[in-house]
């Protein structure tokens, strides 16, 4: 069966349906996300399971994972990452055009997990903004897909202006990020 998106809010009539450009632009990029996968340990093969057929992730309008973060626009993070792999976390991050979105998958990404050492970034947020943490050690497939339908949503109703906002210039900033 195939299903389609449900229509934005919007006032409509006979033979007529109006709405924001906002919404329309947020419905398409909701749909039609290119992420790109930055597995480094066990969580990365829960991302594998997510991507197999058993739960289809091109279900979502993502089939198409790119590894190249100039033609993505949502970071997948998926394990443990080690402080000397921050800067490398962070290039990535900085060669994606906007509007771009970040997954943290996992214990690991979202805190450093258990790995409570001098060694391993405590979570990516230290290097990254984050949009949405997925729990879990590991997260099963399932959770990773509530956490890609939770970023759906944020997408869909992502402000045209938030980019071009002092708050998200600050929040950028705060990061060092151009
Ligand atoms: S959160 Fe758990 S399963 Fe995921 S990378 Fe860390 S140790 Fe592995």
């Amino acid at each position: 069966m195939v299903k389609t998106v449900n229509a934005p809010d919007g006032f409509e009539g006979p033979g007529f349906f109006a709405t924001g450009v906002d919404k329309i632009i947020g419905l398409a990029r909701a749909n039609s996300l290119w992420p790109l996968p930055f597995a480094t340990s066990c969580c990365g093969i829960e991302f594998m399971a997510t991507m197999g057929s058993n739960y289809d992730l091109a279900r979502f309008g993502m089939e198409r994972m790119s590894f190249s973060p100039r033609q993505a626009d949502v970071l997948l993070v998926a394990g443990t990452i080690a402080k000397k792999l921050g800067p490398v976390l962070k290039q990535v991050y900085d060669q994606m055009a906007e509007p771009r979105w970040v997954i943290a998958i996992g214990a690991c990404a979202s805190s450093g997990g258990i790995f409570d050492t001098y060694s391993v970034l405590q979570g990516i947020d230290k290097v990254i903004p984050v949009d949405v943490y997925v729990p879990g050690c590991p997260p099963r497939p399932e959770q990773i897909i509530d956490g890609i339908i939770k970023l759906q949503e944020l997408v869909k109703h992502e402000s045209g202006n938030r980019r071009n906002s002092p708050e998200y210039k600050a929040l950028k900033d705060s990061y060092q990020i151009s």
